[in-house]
């Protein structure tokens, strides 16, 4: 896409006050405003909430987003949300980039001043990754549900029976004659005194 025509939205979220105490998070969104390819940019208590989506989904159909930006928590959290709600308003589900300004920023930053610029940096790089996102298309491929763990030592076992409990196959391989590796030389172990083997 032409970048003259990208059209970006930035939203900064307040996580009540968990990232607002720290982050000047309407500071953030008006320095947002002046980035390039950002066409609006707005700060809102709650971006998970119902109300906070729907402040995305009309701003897509209303000012023709192309990207959307969420400053707010990590994307392992609510990108899946994000994603929803640009697909439910029309827009690829994969021009969305977050900028985790708490995990990442408000949280392990004490200084207001500090944790602003951080914010500000973030979104900064959000939204000149975004606009270099592609159109992507979800699609399923059929695939054998097993796994491969090289070494029998305690790691090694212990990941092989985490993924035989998640219900893969699990191809344990050690090349010496047993199992437990050098767990399995000691005598007993501490705290409880417990036999290794
Ligand atoms: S989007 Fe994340 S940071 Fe914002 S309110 Fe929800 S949980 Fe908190």
């Amino acid at each position: 896409m032409n970048r003259s025509k990208i059209k970006t939205g930035v939203y900064v979220c307040h996580c009540g006050t968990n990232i607002a105490a720290t982050v000047d998070v309407s500071n953030v969104a008006e320095f947002a405003r002046s980035l390039d390819t950002v066409v609006l940019s707005r700060d809102y208590t709650y971006m998970c909430s119902d109300p906070g989506q729907d402040l995305i989904k009309k701003d897509i159909q209303e000012h023709g987003l192309n990207r959307v930006v969420v400053a707010s928590c990590s994307p392992l959290m609510h990108e899946p949300t994000f994603r929803r709600a640009c697909q439910e308003a029309g827009l690829n589900p994969f021009f969305v980039q977050m900028a985790n300004i708490r995990e990442h920023c408000s949280w392990v930053i004490d200084d207001r001043q500090q944790a602003t610029n951080k914010a500000k940096s973030m979104v900064t790089a959000a939204v000149q990754r975004v606009r270099r996102h592609s159109a992507l298309t979800m699609r399923q491929v059929e695939m054998t549900p097993s796994a491969l763990v090289v070494g029998g030592g305690i790691a090694g076992i212990e990941s092989a029976l985490k993924l035989a409990d998640a219900g893969k196959k699990v191809y344990l391989v050690e090349r010496e004659a047993s199992i437990g590796g050098h767990m399995s030389q000691l005598y007993k172990t501490f705290p409880t005194l417990d036999c290794a083997a």
